[in-house]
């Protein structure tokens, strides 16, 4: 069986970025930029004040109290028209542009206002409460580096930059196929035998939240016929999952059946837990990773070998996983062959350290518990038993 960490390099080694699209700013939160931004003005512009104030001379102003002649007003948005002379003050506003020979900024409350004079009660040092041009950026200077996933904060600084159009990788498409006679979807009549199929709806969320598109192709049947026809609706896609029917078991065609469509298989079994049966090949053109059905399976195997296919496609730079160091709330026994990611939760101590708290039944099929989970404890095959108060490594969900 493969090492989770050679299955992942296998994995990767397949995808390669997807190619650049434009979109406005407005629509670039939650891409991936494809090209670096720079600035393509200076900002600011002048001078400006960063106060509401006086702009003064500081050379007028050696000792206070001092009066000073009001000559005009700058509001954020016009220019004073001449510049500032000796014994001169021009009442400002926040983000106006200094008048020429201005250097420093008398604050409002360091004043009183008499008639067409300004009295300063405190001597300004030179130079304060002004943002220089170029303070921020100036033209020319980088902005955003691409390979970044756009968040709020680049967005506003890329619009700050009067870039109105950006290059984004595009959106990976990625298509769903669930198998199994035994599912019907959420809300969907059942016989007593059914049950609910939960892994699509989760995968698809796990798709968006990756960045991708994603495509539900419905429910395969435990039968060639189903499962080749439903697996057709993959082509175009850029990824196809599919989920259950990946084991040993009488009905797990997924594997016999799409062998027989072009499916070139690269690994189909990998030594984790949970996940096992983890398939990974072509079906034509098209990559698919084949995830166990059991709904926590499909889920940790989409987080561990998804989310980095996909972040590959989107040309990302960050490293897949957030992974962190816990200290153990109860003790484990020695680990088996396969790698474990263990659900658990996590406490934070005053100082930031984070404690896990394994959940004490671990099985495959129980949602709840990676519901309520915050973390994943990993334990490497053949781990040695460990008591509580030792340390381990944790993948942080979310
Ligand atoms: P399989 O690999 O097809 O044998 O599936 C393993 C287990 O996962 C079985 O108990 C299935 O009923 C369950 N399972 C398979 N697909 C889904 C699904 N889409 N949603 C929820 N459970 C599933
Ligand atoms: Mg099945």
């Amino acid at each position: 069986m493969l090492s989770v960490d050679e299955a992942l390099a296998r994995i990767l080694a397949a995808f390669s970025p997807l190619p650049a699209e434009t979109v406005s700013v407005d629509e670039a939160f939650g891409r991936v930029l494809a090209a670096a931004v720079t600035a393509r003005i200076t900002q600011p512009p002048h001078a400006v004040s960063a106060m509401d104030g006086y702009a003064v001379r500081a050379a007028d102003l050696p000792q206070a109290p001092a009066r000073l002649r009001v000559v005009g007003a700058v509001p954020a948005g016009s220019l004073f028209e001449r510049p500032l002379g000796a014994g001169e003050a021009v009442r400002i506003f926040t983000g106006a542009p200094l008048p020429e020979g201005a250097d420093s900024i008398v604050i409002q409350e360091d004043t009183d206002q008499d008639g067409d004079e300004v009295v300063v009660k405190e001597v300004p040092s030179r130079g304060v409460y002004v943002r220089a041009r170029g303070l921020d950026f100036s033209e020319g200077d980088p902005g955003v580096e691409a390979g970044t996933w756009l968040t709020p904060r680049h967005v506003g600084l890329i619009a700050a930059m009067d870039v109105p159009w950006v290059s984004v990788h595009r959106r990976p498409r990625v298509a769903i196929l669930s198998t199994g006679d035994e599912l019907v979807m959420p809300g969907e009549q059942r016989r007593p035998s059914q049950i609910v199929s939960s892994n699509a709806i989760a995968l698809s969320a796990l798709v968006r939240d990756c960045g991708g598109e994603p495509i539900n192709l419905g429910i395969a049947a435990d039968n060639r016929d189903s499962l080749e026809r439903l697996a057709a609706g993959a082509e175009g896609a850029d990824l196809l999952l599919t989920t259950g029917g990946a084991s040993v078991g009488d009905h797990d065609l997924v594997r016999a059946v799409l062998a027989e469509e072009q499916l070139s298989l690269d690994f189909w079994r990998i030594a984790m837990r949970p996940g096992k049966p983890l398939m990974f090949g072509h079906l034509g053109k098209t990559p698919m990773i084949g995830l166990p059905g059991n709904p926590v399976s499909s889920l940790v195997c989409g987080l561990l070998f998804v989310r980095p296919a996909m972040e590959r496609m989107l040309g990302l730079t960050r490293p897949p996983h957030r992974l962190g160091t816990a200290e153990l709330m109860a003790p484990l026994p020695a680990n088996d062959k396969r790698q474990d990611y263990m659900r658990a939760t996590l406490e934070s101590g005053p100082e930031g350290q984070l404690s896990a708290v394994p959940f004490p039944k671990q099985d495959s099929s129980m949602l709840r518990t990676l519901s309520r989970a915050d973390c994943l404890i990993v334990r490497a095959p053949h781990a040695p038993a460990i008591q509580a108060g030792e340390f381990v490594p944790v993948l942080l969900l979310d």
